[in-house]
């Protein structure tokens, strides 16, 4: 690191379980970050201004007026450019110094396996469960931890799903594919601004702790905010042994 780098990640630095060592960590990282609306825009927000290195953000949307409650990587001036650019924009702004790659497209499953390939984390920032699901089959097939957060209304839910150590679950253990769960769009349903930011800040802080390899993540808890009462939830989640995804053949 040079004296602006060491300036700007101090208060990183000082923190004895990041250090020098941590901060060095999170500068060689690089982050997937699936979808950069709601949740990706806090998320990737905090990751680029913490100094991850490397940050891949997808998304195959364009900005739209109805985005800027609460999707605050972009802004008025860039509705009707593509979400990913608008968010690059933003995060390079923050931080210079970091490299950020912009993906415009809807990645299938062998995209998504070369991309999940190349990151040292994922951020589930996405809003259907096909692709939840998608994300979740690449990185347990290729042992990458995956940080999901979810937020509708004034509901939010985030977890890790850190295939590393045996016995943790998958995204599938605990929502299988095969149930029909209804994909609720805010578009319907509405969405209450500052919980996706609260949502994805959380997200960012389990990729940076799981990039550094500090604290305890969220492996094996599944925790639920209720916004409106703000009460949060914590309950154990196990590995479903006869998960199509990640149970042993
Ligand atoms: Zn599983």
């Amino acid at each position: 690191m040079d004296d602006s780098q060491l300036l700007r990640y101090s208060r990183h630095i000082l923190l004895d379980e990041i250090g020098i060592e941590g901060q060095q960590k999170l500068l060689a990282a690089h982050a997937l970050v699936i979808g950069a609306g709601g949740l990706g825009s806090p998320a990737a927000l905090y990751l680029a201004s913490a100094g991850v290195g490397h940050i891949t953000l997808v998304d195959d949307d364009t900005v739209d007026l109805t985005n800027l409650q609460r999707q605050i990587a972009h802004t008025t001036a860039r509705v009707g450019q593509p979400k990913a650019d608008s968010a690059r924009v933003t995060l390079q702004q923050i931080n210079p110094g970091i490299v950020v790659s912009a993906l415009t497209e809807r990645a299938d499953d062998a995209r998504l396996a070369e991309l999940v390939a190349a990151a040292d984390v994922v951020l589930d920032c996405t809003d259907n469960f096909a692709t939840r699901h998608a994300v979740n089959r690449a990185c347990v097939a290729l042992g990458k931890p995956l940080v999901s957060g979810a937020v509708i209304r004034f509901d939010g839910q985030i977890s890790v799903f850190d295939p590393r150590a045996a016995g943790n679950p998958c995204y599938s253990c605990l929502f299988p594919q095969d149930q029909k769960f209804e994909d609720v769009a805010c578009s319907t349903m509405g969405v209450f601004a500052p919980l996706v930011g609260v949502v994805g800040a959380m997200q960012a802080a389990e990729a940076l702790k799981l990039l550094m390899g500090v604290g305890r993540s969220l492996a094996g808890r599944l925790l639920m905010l209720d916004g409106l009462n703000m009460e949060w939830t914590s309950i154990g989640v196990g590995r479903n042994d006869a998960c199509p995804v990640c149970a042993p053949k």
